[in-house]
Parts: structure tokens; sequence; C-alpha cells
């Protein structure tokens, strides 16, 4: 019998029939973009089901990360972490800012608090971290030293959707937090992102710069982009955020088997849920150590092999792409947690559908 692939992520997509009424409603209107009804409910509802005061809008979350920059005039020097998706350190680039990379926490994975201290220069004006597969940073610790050196924080949250911590959403801490809406994302409006600002005035600032810079019809205040999201990836947006809440779970049920399954086969560890009270389960990362048979790539190749598209997310590290390589704070002694994580991750597939035998046959293949 031949099996089916697996991927790393499959896409939840609401029933087709549900999504006619609202293309009727923009053929009927005529409204296709620049913040138009299905715009501004969405940013509504968002702020409701996340719990946070003001919400912008985006294309995409790499517009919304080089944006977000600009919106707090952030310029020089920014600490980020190497162990992300690239966009985190092209966002910078694309502002001219120099990234400055700081190694990860061993048990988080995120941007290490302990080692931000030291990399911090008169240059420094932000921190860029990351809620790496949806695990909150250790925020406090962060809004203590940007506090100190009077840095802004700027969080991609690209990972963050919905995770929740003892006082609320994760996404109120920081100046600002990123989101992607991409379809590899937990919640997706097929391309899409936004920014979680916390106040009017912010948000204003951001709504022209996502809009050429327009204030009204004759007044351009800065060299803005075109950052805006389309009435039918906002219609999407409403019609995912219907059944978002069953997404998560049936997620949570498959992240429980997983653990349970994994438990006991050597040289295999998952990462611990850290401090969040409710957790998204976008990712089900591995970690493997010297106790295990094969090394990572064997492994990642074995499972190619068998028609399951694991993935290596983050190998490899940003810090090793050509545009960063040469960077002082991208040598290998500045950020040796990273390079070790990298070189022992796999991502394992983790979506709503994903069945019980399919986490069988995977695990199998693991324990060999
Ligand atoms: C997906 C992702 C992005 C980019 O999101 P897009 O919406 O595809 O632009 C940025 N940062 C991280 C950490 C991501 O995983």
């Amino acid at each position: 019998m031949k099996k089916e692939n697996i991927f790393v992520t499959r896409p939840t997509l609401p029933p087709l029939e549900e999504f006619v009424p609202y293309l009727q409603q923009i053929w009927d209107n005529k409204i296709l973009t620049n913040g138009g009804p299905f715009h501004q409910q969405l940013e509504k509802e968002l702020c409701k089901y996340l719990g946070v005061e003001h919400i912008c809008l985006f294309t995409n979350c790499t517009i919304a990360l080089v944006t977000a920059l600009q919106a707090l005039r952030i310029n020089g020097e920014v600490i980020t972490t190497p162990y992300s998706f690239v966009a985190t350190s092209h966002s910078l680039l694309w502002n001219g800012i120099k990234p400055i990379f700081v190694d990860i926490d061993p048990i988080t994975l995120n941007l290490d608090p302990a080692k931000i201290e030291a990399a911090i220069t008169p240059q420094t004006t932000a921190i860029m971290p990351v809620h790496c597969y949806g695990h909150p940073c250790d925020v406090e610790a962060i809004q203590k030293i940007a506090d100190n050196y009077n840095l802004k924080v700027i969080y991609d949250a690209a990972h963050a959707f919905g995770v929740q911590t003892q006082t609320g959403s994760l996404l109120n801490y920081g100046d600002l937090s990123v989101l992607s809406f991409h379809a590899t994302k937990v919640f997706n409006t097929f391309e899409g992102g936004a920014i979680v600002c916390h106040d009017a005035k912010t948000k204003q600032r951001i709504d022209h710069l996502k809009n050429f810079g327009f204030v009204d019809e004759v007044t351009v205040v800065a060299a803005g982009i075109n950052g805006k999201m389309s009435e039918i990836n906002a219609a999407m947006g409403l019609l995912q955020l219907k059944d978002i809440d069953s997404a998560l779970q049936k997620r949570k049920v498959v992240d429980a088997m997983y653990r349970q399954l994994l438990q006991g086969i050597s040289g295999i560890s998952c990462l611990q849920n850290t401090g969040e009270k409710t957790a998204n389960y976008a990712y089900f990362p591995i970690l493997l150590s010297q106790d295990y048979p094969f090394s990572r790539d064997e492994l990642y190749q074995k499972m190619h092999d068998a028609g399951i598209y694991v993935r290596r997310y983050f190998y490899p590290l940003i810090s090793e792409f050509p545009m960063y390589r040469g960077m002082p704070s991208a040598a290998f002694a500045n950020l040796k947690v990273a390079h070790q994580t990298a070189n022992s991750v796999i991502c394992l597939p983790i979506y709503p559908e994903l069945e019980m035998q399919d986490i069988e046959r995977i695990v199998n293949l693991i324990r060999g």
C-alpha cells in the first residue's frame, strides 16, 4: 500500500461554500482594499480574540516588521536572535540597521537575556526577540534591560498567535509585536500579518506608514510602503477566526500524543512548555543528543525517504547566510548554543487534521 506523504504542516481551510457569501459581498460593494469593511471588522475581532488594545493588519509579516522598525524610528544597531526565520534579520537590513546576534537559551531556544547586556553599544536602539515556536521569551528580563538602557523592544511574534501568559496576551509585552498569517502559520489569511501596539497614536502612525505615508488626499508624512491587507484576505481571516479554537484544541491533542509516544526513546527530547497559560502548539521540535544512534541529518533523510517531510527549523542559522556571515556577532564562538541547537533539531509534522495513525508512523520511524 502506498502511504500518503506527510508534510510538516498543512493549512487549515474553511469549507469553500462558507467563503462564497463573503466574496458575494465584495462583488456587491466593489470595495477590494484600502481598509474596507472586512478589514475593519477583522481588526476589531482580532483585538477581542487576542486580548490586545490595537492591531494594524498587513499584507504579510515581513512588511509589518519593516514598518514596525520605521514606526519607532529605530536605527543604528538592534540586538536579535540568529535562531529564527531569515525575515527577522532581513527586516533590519531593509532599514539599514545592523543586526547584532546574541546567543539563545538552551531550554527556551529564545534570546538569552543574560547575554544581551554584553552586546549593547552606544549605537544600540532596540531589541528584536522572537517567541520561537510560540514559546514565550523571558519578557520580564528583556523589558528590564530595555528600561535600563532606554531601548525599544519589538517582538517578532510570527509564531505566537493566541498565546496567553498568566497576565494575558503575550502580544502585550514590548513596544510592538508582529504577527504572521502566512499559510504555514496556526492562523492564516493565505498571506497576511499584523502589528500589535498599545495606543491609538502609534496605530495611526503605523496605518499611515502602511499606506505610502498618506495622512489625507494631499498630505504625505513619510516614505511609507504599500503594506495593506486586501478585503479577500481579511474576509478569509474572519472565517478562519470562527474555527481557530477548535484548530488549536486539535493541535494540543497532537502535541500530547507526540510527548507520550516519544517518551523513553533514548537521545530524543521534546521542548518544555515554558510559562504560558495557553500555548498554540504551532510547531513540534525535537532535539537529538549523542545517545541517539543516528545523526540528525540521517534521521532527516530517513524520514524524507519514507515520505515524511520534516523540516530542520532553524538550520542554517540566520547568521550563516552570506549577507550576515562576516559580521563579528555572527562568529561561531558567539553563538554556540544556537549552533548546537540548529544542528540537532527536527520539527515534526503538526496540524489539526494529523491523524493518530500518522503520528504512530512518524514515531515508529524515529524509534527505528
Ligand atoms: C513566517 C515568519 C516570518 C515571515 O512571515 P511572512 O508573513 O511570511 O512575511 C517572520 N518571522 C518568523 C519568525 C516567521 O516564522
